[in-house]
């Protein structure tokens, strides 16, 4: 079975790509499919974002596609910055500025009120229409500063629930355990494997 990724984001496709090994599935990428649209994350919900862009490429390559959207809900910020964490920090966004904007906005926040959530949804489309999701959860706290190099987003600035390192501090194999993606991902693994 080949799978098509709708994500352009290098380090989510090799994420995706260690965690479904061994099923036997074939990866594919945007790359293979030039001119493949990219559908915008307008939506208020991963859910809805993650269906949309799974749609959109399926119907372009006309194949099984997988996309996922994801991001961090902070408690203290009324689940911001949600649907919008990797544009946080408006024009120009990148992982350094939504960090910096994600601090300033918790600086009044001491450790006890700096709970968060990482939440991933994947939705797996079939050129015939057919959808299914599959979700993860990854609960912590943000830190008050930056720490490790592993990983790419908020990572440097989430602790995992029980956990005195970051994601950035972690190891592959570590996150991949704890995090949101990771167990939506076995979600889909345990689906893929129940129809290969
Ligand atoms: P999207 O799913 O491509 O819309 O990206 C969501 C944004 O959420 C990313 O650009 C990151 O800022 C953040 N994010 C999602 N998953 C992770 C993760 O595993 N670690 C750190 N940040 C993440």
């Amino acid at each position: 079975m080949e799978i098509v990724l709708a994500t352009k984001n290098k380090k989510k496709v090799e994420e995706i790509k260690r965690i479904t090994g061994g099923t036997g599935i074939k990866i594919l990428t945007m790359d293979d499919f030039p001119g493949c649209p990219e559908a915008e994350e307008d939506g208020d919900t991963f859910e809805e974002n993650a269906v949309k862009k799974a749609v959109a490429v399926a119907k372009y390559t006309g194949k099984t596609a997988l996309a996922d959207d994801s991001g961090l809900a902070v408690d203290a910020l009324g689940g911001e910055p949600g649907t919008r964490s990797a544009r946080y920090s408006g024009e120009g966004a990148d992982d350094e500025r939504n960090i910096g904007k994600l601090l300033y906005e918790m600086r009044a926040f001491h450790e006890g009120e700096r709970g968060g959530c990482f939440v991933c949804c994947i939705a797996l489309a079939s050129p015939d229409g057919e959808i299914r999701t599959f979700f993860g959860y990854a609960e912590g706290a943000i830190g008050n500063a930056p720490k490790g190099s592993c990983g790419f987003g908020y990572d440097p600035v989430f602790y995992p629930r029980g956990f005195l390192r970051t994601f950035a501090e972690m190891s592959n194999e570590e996150k991949d355990a704890l995090s949101h993606r990771g167990k939506a991902l076995k979600e889909l693994k345990k689906h893929l494997k129940s129809i290969c």
